[in-house]
């Protein structure tokens, strides 16, 4: 077993390579930008933007091992010996027996969503994520949150933030019985609470009841080695264990598995379905032909499949997630270090700022978190994304949903920035909060019917 001690600094356990030219704004250039593109950072065309924080979804910079690997797609419409590597990959790092290859992780919970919920079943799960509830929902599911109060509280500094509350599943097996449960969804490294982790105790506590009570947990492993980075810093017992013996055991107290390999996995699009189950395989295998592909490519690319493969193997590499986790909290440090309000702890794919802190003189009609992101593009290129009230969206009666958070994300692509574009991301924050009494607020003037946040306009007041 290796021994695990980050004595120096987090550099990074690369060199580079190839560079990507980015090209280089002025102020005016940006307010252009910024008001053709309706004040919704979605807008922006991507040349004009300096630091894109906008997700780590497929972001990523892949490594030459990967690049090399993807020469070695093996194109074959059957039988593709790419497929067979990354379902080695999975079985030997994440130790799921049965493995179906998706396009990206929403097509795995499509799948898994319509082969385990019944019309009226009950899914509980740590904290909801978009596409995961609605493919619970489409299925005739509906989803209950059973995640701790911590976890809504941007205050709390809870280390543990994701962890599941089992009293509160306690309540829903007592009301609505096992039978109507098809699993519990737990996600590692809670996407929506900030990139907040479960702990093993939790997660072995979850396995012990719902075994008692024959309910499966089925596992969002997006950001599992993110998960287990947290683990091993913050968890009693765990300090000398490698990442990738954390990783297999979270893994091992679950019973299946969808991922979107875009963001821990370290490629730009690719993801899958695993179980132990037999029969839930030989399902799945028939279904993903349906709306992926045949079940040894399901939607991608040879040279996808070798891409992941070798991905997964480097993200659950020690070196890289002290890396990858200390550049985010170095950032998060940079910001509190010049006052500016943010969710703590610092969680593992991103800074998430308090835009109702930052800018106590808007109203949450005034789009403060809207205005914010607006804001910093303006001041430096950098995009960041809204997660508030514009998010969020309206009920069904139209009104409005006044979520208590209301945060700019600053999301980082995992081995793309260096720490000199971190310290200019922290200088540009710093910038606009030292005039922040000057921002004015903005109005919505065109709000489509879904999702609005994607291409919601809207113009300064
Ligand atoms: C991104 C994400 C998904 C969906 O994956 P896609 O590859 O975008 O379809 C599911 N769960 C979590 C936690 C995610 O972050």
């Amino acid at each position: 077993m290796t021994k695990v001690s980050y004595k120096r600094s987090w550099a990074e356990p690369y060199r580079m390579k190839m560079v990507e030219l980015l090209k280089m704004t002025t102020r005016p250039q940006r307010v252009k930008a910024m008001k053709e593109a309706g004040f919704n950072t979605f807008l922006l065309r991507s040349e004009d933007v300096y630091i894109d924080l906008l997700t780590d979804s497929g972001t990523n910079a892949m490594s030459d091992r990967q690049w090399s690997a993807f020469m070695l797609g093996d194109e074959a419409y059957a039988g593709s010996s790419s497929f067979y590597r990354m379902e080695a990959a999975i079985q030997k790092y994440y130790g799921y027996k049965y493995v179906i290859p998706t396009h990206q992780g929403r097509g795995a919970e499509n799948i898994l969503s319509k082969i385990l919920i019944k019309p009226g079943d009950i899914v509980p799960g740590n904290m909801y994520f978009t596409t995961t509830r609605l493919h619970q929902e489409l299925a005739g599911g509906k989803f209950y949150d059973i995640i701790i109060d911590e976890a809504h509280d941007a205050l709390s500094e809870h280390p543990f933030k994701g962890n599941v509350d089992l009293s509160k599943l306690e309540v829903l097996v007592k009301k609505y019985g096992a039978k109507k449960i098809p699993y519990v969804s737990i996600a590692t490294n809670v996407n929506m609470a900030g990139g907040q982790p479960i702990s093993m105790q939790n997660l072995r506590e979850l396995h012990t009841y719902c075994q008692s009570q024959g309910i499966r947990i089925i596992h969002d492993m997006t950001r599992v080695a993110e998960n287990a980075y947290f683990i091993q810093q913050r968890e009693k017992g765990y300090e000398k264990k490698s990442i990738k013996d954390i990783v297999k055991e979270l893994c091992s107290l679950t019973d299946g598995a969808t991922m979107s390999a875009k963001k821990d996995a370290l490629v730009n699009i690719g993801g899958f379905l695993a179980t132990n189950e037999r029969e839930v395989y030989e399902e799945a295998r028939n279904m993903v032909v349906v709306y992926e592909g045949l079940h040894t490519y399901g939607g991608l690319a040879g040279r996808d499949m070798e891409a992941i493969a070798v991905g997964i193997g480097e993200s659950v590499d020690d070196y890289h997630q002290h890396a990858r986790v200390g550049q985010v909290e170095y950032l998060g440090h940079q910001m509190m270090n010049y006052g500016i309000p943010i969710v703590k702890p610092i969680g593992g794919h991103g800074i998430f700022v308090d835009a109702k802190a930052f800018l106590p003189h808007l109203t949450q009609d005034q789009f403060p978190a809207q205005t914010l992101a607006a804001e910093m593009y303006i001041d430096s290129g950098v995009r960041t994304m809204e997660r508030g009230i514009v998010s969020a969206g309206r009920n069904e009666k139209g009104e409005n949903y006044y979520p208590k958070l209301e945060l700019v994300r600053f999301t980082i692509p995992r081995r793309v920035y260096t720490q000199a574009h971190m310290d200019v991301i922290a200088e540009s924050a710093a910038t606009v909060f030292n005039r922040r009494k000057k921002i004015k607020g903005l109005k919505m003037v065109y709000e489509p019917k879904y999702l609005r946040f994607f291409q919601a306009r809207f113009e300064r007041l």
